[in-house]
C-alpha cells in the first residue's frame, strides 16, 4: 500500500438507450491514490434515496485533500430514471418487467434496460475488491448496515461503518439463490465484499445522516488501509436477521401505531402495535399485532393504507 495524494477524475458511462435515442448516463468519479485496493461506491438506486448521494458529495470533498492508497470509484445516482420522477423504482414504461433497480444484479448486457445499465455498472464492480452500495430508509426505519450472510469481511465494514443496527441474511439453512436480484447477493455469488448502509430518510436530504454516510465510508476506507487514520471503534452494535417478520395490513384503512411503540422497540409475538380504524364509519378494522419476536425496525407512521401494505418490519435477533 501506497498512500499518494488525490488524482480525480469524472467521465460519463453510457449505460443504455431509451426509445427517443436519448442516452442513459451515469456520471463517474474516480479518486486515483498509490497502489492498493479498489472500492466502488453508489447511491440511489431507488430514486427517492436521496441521503447517498449528499453522502457522497461530503466525502469527495475529504478525498480531494486525502493521502489515499489504492482507487476509489463513485456513482452518486446509478438510477436516474427513477430519481428524475422522485420515484422509488423505474418507470414502468421503460421496463415493465421488474420496476425495480435492486433486483437485477448482476444485469444482461441483451436484456431490458436495466437489465442493460446493470450489467453496464457491473462491469465497474467487477474490479473492485470491495462495494458500498448506499440506501435509505423511510422516516420510519432503523438506520442499519447490512452485511452478506456468513461472510467475515463483509461483517467487518458493515460493524466499522459504525452504525447502532447491523443486519444480515437469515439464517444460513436458506439457499443462496432466495437472494439474487440485490447487488449484495449477486457481489456474494461472485466472491465480491459488499456492504449496503441504509442510512435515515427517504425523499429528503437529511444533513445527520448525509453526514454519518460519509464518516462511515471514510471508516470504511480506514480499515482497508486506504486513507491512514484508523477507524474509531464502533459503538456497541445490534445485530438483526431479516428473516421476514412482516406485519401487513388485512384491511384497508387509517393506521394509527399503539402510543408508544417505535422502531427499536423489542417485542413478542402478539403484542400489540396498532391498529387500522375506518375513516368514514370510525370502526376498528383491524388490531395489528407482532407476528414475530425480535426488533422493530420498520413502523408505518399515521397514514392511510391499503390491504396487503406492510405496517412494520420486525427483525430476529443475532
Ligand atoms: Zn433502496
Amino acid at each position: 500500500m501506497e498512500h499518494e495524494s488525490v488524482s480525480h477524475s469524472v467521465a460519463e458511462r453510457a449505460l443504455a438507450r431509451l426509445p427517443s435515442g436519448s442516452e442513459v448516463s451515469v456520471t463517474v468519479h474516480r479518486y486515483e491514490g498509490g497502489a492498493g485496493p479498489t472500492a466502488y461506491l453508489q447511491a440511489a438506486q431507488h430514486g427517492i434515496e436521496l441521503n447517498g448521494a449528499a453522502a457522497l458529495r461530503r466525502l469527495h470533498d475529504s478525498l480531494l485533500e486525502a493521502e489515499l492508497a489504492g482507487t476509489v470509484v463513485a456513482v452518486p445516482v446509478v438510477n436516474s430514471l427513477a430519481f428524475d420522477h422522485d420515484s422509488y423504482v423505474t418507470p414502468q414504461a421503460v421496463d415493465a418487467v421488474n420496476p425495480n433497480f435492486n433486483r437485477v444484479w448482476p444485469g444482461d448486457g441483451d436484456g431490458t434496460l436495466q437489465e442493460r445499465a446493470v450489467a453496464s455498472l457491473w462491469e465497474l464492480i467487477a474490479t473492485a475488491d470491495v462495494v458500498v452500495d448506499l440506501h435509505s430508509g423511510t422516516a420510519d426505519m432503523l438506520e442499519h448496515v447490512r452485511f452478506q450472510g456468513g461472510e467475515r469481511d463483509s461483517r467487518r465494514l458493515a460493524s466499522v461503518f459504525g452504525a447502532d443496527y447491523l443486519m444480515t441474511d437469515p439464517g444460513p439453512e436458506r439457499p443462496l439463490e432466495e437472494y439474487t436480484g440485490t447487488l449484495r447477493a449477486a457481489a456474494r455469488l461472485a466472491g465480491t465484499t459488499a456492504i449496503v448502509p441504509e442510512l435515515s430518510n427517504s425523499r429528503q436530504v437529511d444533513l445527520e445522516a448525509a453526514r454519518r454516510g460519509a464518516d462511515g465510508i471514510r471508516n470504511v476506507l480506514g480499515e482497508l488501509g486506504m486513507l491512514r487514520a484508523e477507524p474509531p471503534d464502533p459503538p456497541s452494535q445490534t445485530v438483526l436477521y431479516d428473516d421476514g417478520g412482516r406485519v401487513g395490513a388485512d384491511r384497508s384503512g387509517l393506521f394509527e401505531p399503539a402510543p408508544g411503540v417505535a422502531v427499536g422497540d423489542r417485542v413478542a409475538e402478539g403484542d400489540e402495535l396498532g391498529t387500522v380504524y375506518s375513516p368514514d364509519t370510525f370502526e376498528r378494522r383491524q388490531s395489528v399485532a407482532a407476528t414475530a419476536s425480535g426488533v422493530i425496525y420498520s413502523l408505518t407512521r399515521e397514514s392511510a393504507v391499503t390491504a396487503g401494505e406492510k405496517l412494520a418490519g420486525i427483525a430476529g435477533l443475532e
